[in-house]
This record gives structure tokens, sequence and C-alpha cells, in this order.
């Protein structure tokens, strides 16, 4: 029996909330959902002048990623869209997902939220919320690399600090390009704070079960308190 679970992570930029979804997945064989990735292919795969539409509305892939770049989310009807085409494969497939940047607004969480729960059940979502303080946010964002060939996320703490290659596949580690410059990182916690925060009341009001997490511990730690909710 394949695992059905589906967990959605919520918490701002920089919380772990990749790192915690990247070992989820491994230990419970669940697809680790990534928006930012699945949007970057899109657009790189997508033809000069190619758009989505949704509801008459044109939405150019050259344009969101002109945004995206900025620090700002992603129009949420083509963000939503691209997501909810995923998830339908991924039911088909019958596999579990975890989330760990999705969905970001309410506009994209009324559109996921009832397609999740009829694809996969109620019972079977999970909210994480991990909580961070703004400062925290702000040191570690600027202090975060990620691995060349997979994206690994790579959290500053005294084991990291030295690090020159990832951990997991002996790639390289760089700094993200645009989205983790000082401008950018304000910018992407206002956007947190005013769009992707608000959907904590959703979730209550739909009666989904969130747990919440410290941010301010090591890997380990912050994982080890996730294992616990698991069961
Ligand atoms: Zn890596």
């Amino acid at each position: 029996m394949k695992n059905q679970s589906i967990i959605t992570f919520l918490g701002p930029p920089g919380s772990g909330k990749g790192t915690q979804a990247i070992l989820l997945s491994e230990k419970f064989d669940l697809y680790h959902f990534e928006t930012s990735k699945i949007i970057e292919q899109s657009v790189r795969e997508a033809k000069k002048g190619e758009f989505i539409s949704v509801k008459e509305k044109k939405y150019y892939f050259e344009n969101e990623w002109k945004i995206w770049k900025k620090g700002i989310l992603c129009s949420p009807p083509f963000v939503s869209f691209l997501i909810r085409e995923k998830i339908k494969k991924l039911a088909k497939e019958g596999k579990g997902i975890v989330f760990s940047g999705s969905p970001r607004t309410l506009y994209e969480v009324k559109e996921i939220a009832p397609l999740v729960k009829k694809l996969y059940g109620h019972k079977n979502i999970k909210v994480f919320q991990i909580l961070l303080s703004p400062e925290a946010t702000i040191f570690r964002n600027s202090h975060r690399r990620i691995c060349e060939l997979m994206r690994h996320p790579i959290l500053w703490n005294k084991e990291t600090e030295n690090l020159k290659h990832c951990p997991l596949d002996g790639s390289k580690l760089v700094r993200r390009k645009g989205l983790d410059n000082p401008e950018v990182i304000k910018t992407r916690l206002k956007e947190f704070a005013e769009r992707t925060l608000p959907l904590i009341d959703f979730y209550k009001d739909h009666k989904f079960t969130i747990k919440k997490f410290k941010g301010e511990q090591s890997v380990e730690g912050l994982f080890k308190d996730i294992l616990k909710v698991m069961k």
C-alpha cells in the first residue's frame, strides 16, 4: 500500500521547509512537490510567446518569470494551473505528496485544496507550520546556498558553514541568483506576511489540522518534532 499522505508546509522563506520536505519524502516515499522547480521548468520549456489561458486572461511564461525573479509571487491563476496539472498526474500514479512551498496565496489554496481533498481525502491532509522570527529569516536567507546539480537547499549553521559540496550528491554549492539578495528577501518576506499567512484562517475554517513547529532549531531537531506527529 502506497503512502497517500498529503503534507503541506507553511513558513517564511528560510524556515527549512525544503530541507524537511526532502527528509519526509525520503522517509515516507512521498513526492516532493517544489513549485519553484515546476515554474522554472515550465518556463524553460515554454516557447517564445507561449501563454496559459485562464478565464479568458492570458498569462505569458516570460512575464511570469520576470515577476518571479523580483521575489514577487507569480500570478495565482498561472501557478494554480501548473500545480493542478501536476497533482492530477501524481494522483493517477497513487503517489503521496509533500509540498514545500505551495499553496502560497488564498487564490491558490482555493483552487488546490478542493482538488487534493477530492483525490486523496480530507483525513490524509496535514498542514505543518514552521515558525521563524523575521530576524532569523533574513539571516538564514542571506546565508543560504543550494547545490548546483539538484538544487538541494543548504541552510547555514556550524556544520555547513565550511561545506563546499552537497552532502547528498557531491555537486558544488552556490548562491541562488537573485532570489537571496537582501532587497529580494525583504520583498519575499512582505509577500509571505501579506499573501501567504492568511492561509492559516482558510485551513482553520475548512477544518484542516495545523501542526506548529519551532523553526529556530537544528534540522535534526525539527525533523524529530515532525516525525512525532507523522504517526
Ligand atoms: Zn545536492
